[in-house]
This record gives C-alpha cells, structure tokens and sequence, in this order.
C-alpha cells in the first residue's frame, strides 16, 4: 500500500523499528503503538495476541466442521469404490451372460439348420421318387407306340391279305387303347420348394441390453413394501439414503422365443416381472 505525504513515510520508516503489538482489523495488519494515534486512530485494533488467540478459535472451528464434511467425503468415495468393484465384476458377468447366449444362439440356428435340410431331403426324395415312377410310366407308352407303329409298318409291306384282315382287329384295339392314353400334364405336377429367409433382427435371436436406475428401481420397491407393511420403514430409508446416487445397473435380457406372453422379452423392454424362460 502507498503511504501519503512525506510524514507518513517517516512513520513508517519509525515503525520499522518498533514492536508490532497491535493489529488493527480496519486494515488486517499489524501497527505499533505509535499508529493508534496516528494513521490508525479511528480504526478498529486490538491487542495482536488477543486477536491471534480469536483467530486460532475461528480456525479451530472451521477445521472441526471440516471433520464431518472429510468423513461425508469419505464414504462417498468407499461407496465410489465399491460401485466401481461391483461394476468391474457386474460387466464381467454380462460377458459371459452375452457370450453364452451367442453360443445357444448359433446351436439352435445349427440345429435349425439341420432339421432344414433334412426337411428338404424328405421332400425332395418323395419329389424324386414320384417323377421316376411318371417317367417310367412315360417311356412305357412310347415304347409301346413305337412298337405297334413297328407293327402296323411291318404288315403293311409284308402281311399277306389273309394275315392282314387275321390281324387288323387286334392291331386296331391296341392303337385306340394307345390313342386314349393322355400324357401327364405338367403343370399340375410341378410341384415347388421355396425358402423364406427370416426377417429377424439378431437382437432377436440373442437379446438386448437394459439400463436401469437402481435408485428408482429402489424407490419404487420401497413404494411396494410400504402399502404392504409399515413397521419397517425407517429401516429402509435408512438403507436407501447410504446407496451411491444414481446407480446405474445394465441388465442382460436374453431372448425369449414365447415372445406374445413374455413381459421381459424385446419388445416389452419397459416392463418388469419374473419369467421362467
Ligand atoms: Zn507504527
Ligand atoms: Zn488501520
């Protein structure tokens, strides 16, 4: 701080040299005796160890109340460490939870898969034994149109007039019954197999991730206890107050086939209740 006029830096230079016994409050600093009456004399000063025993007081008090506000910290911090350790080890069981639903995911698609292809080879072998049997049915007429035209061909060039009118009855009879013969129609025996690929998401086949509030899901379960018994009340509102605010807790909700009546499944993410599957 500047000191005015030219007198009072002769003070200052004096005060140098006194004791400092005195600490004036209007100005937080120490002065001597000689500026009570002179710089300081309206101010507000008080013996120095008056006013240091007063300060040491104040710091007493104010690092006592720091005790509780340590001990706030530091079961915040506990509980901090412990929610990290639970997270560590919540995480690593989502893991294995996620990696054995992947496993049974693709041992029923294998399995699926299988009984497919299975399906298809008893269609197909049905579908295959039925058309040998057509084809040879087929090859039989054709043979036998080709062996009685053989025939009518054969009498004509070499038959003798008595051979002829011997035979013609017979041969006749046999060309109207290959005459009516109809060939199989097609079109009704095309019968086809197609495959209909899944629109199904793999979130579907496997299940989803769900973040909840382990502080509202508490609430609400001290909501359910309370309509049902009230005797334990402060007991639980003690428990609730020490939890870490704010838990987060991420649920693995594995996919459930009976998806209609299943109020845990994908498509009911909102709902909560137990389920058997
Ligand atoms: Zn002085
Ligand atoms: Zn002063």
């Amino acid at each position: 701080m500047l000191l005015p006029d030219i007198g009072m830096q002769t003070v200052f230079q004096f005060q140098m040299t006194m004791e400092l016994h005195i600490f004036c409050r209007s100005c937080s600093k120490s002065i001597c005796c000689t500026c009570t009456v002179l710089a300081h004399k309206p101010h507000d000063y008080a013996d120095i160890k008056l006013e240091a025993q007063l300060q040491k007081q104040d710091l007493t008090q104010m690092s006592t109340a720091l005790v509780e506000k340590e001990k706030e910290f530091a079961k915040i911090c506990q509980d901090l460490l412990s929610l990290q350790d639970r997270s560590q080890h919540h995480k690593k069981e989502l893991v294995e939870q996620i990696k054995a639903s992947v496993k049974e995911a693709l041992r029923k698609v294998e399995e699926k898969g299988e009984a497919l292809l299975e399906e298809l080879e008893g269609l197909y072998t049905v579908k295959e034994v039925e058309i040998k049997g057509r084809i040879v049915q087929t090859e039989n007429v054709l043979r036998r149109i080709e062996a009685s035209r053989g025939l009518v061909d054969n009498m004509i060039t070499y038959a003798a007039w008595k051979e002829v009118m011997e035979m013609q009855d017979f041969v006749k009879s046999a060309l109207r019954q290959l005459q009516s013969e109809q060939p199989l129609n097609m079109d009704s025996e095309e019968t086809t197999v197609r495959f209909i690929q899944t629109t199904q998401e793999p979130s579907e086949l496997l299940g989803s991730l769900v973040v909840s509030n382990c502080k509202r899901a508490s609430a609400e379960q001290k909501e359910k206890k309370k309509t049902h018994s009230t005797e334990k009340k402060n007991g639980i509102h003690d428990g609730m107050r020490r939890t870490v605010p704010n838990e987060l807790k991420l649920i693995f909700r594995p996919y459930c086939s009976n998806v209609s009546e299943c109020v845990t499944g994908p498509y009911f993410s909102t709902n909560r209740g137990t389920h058997s599957c």
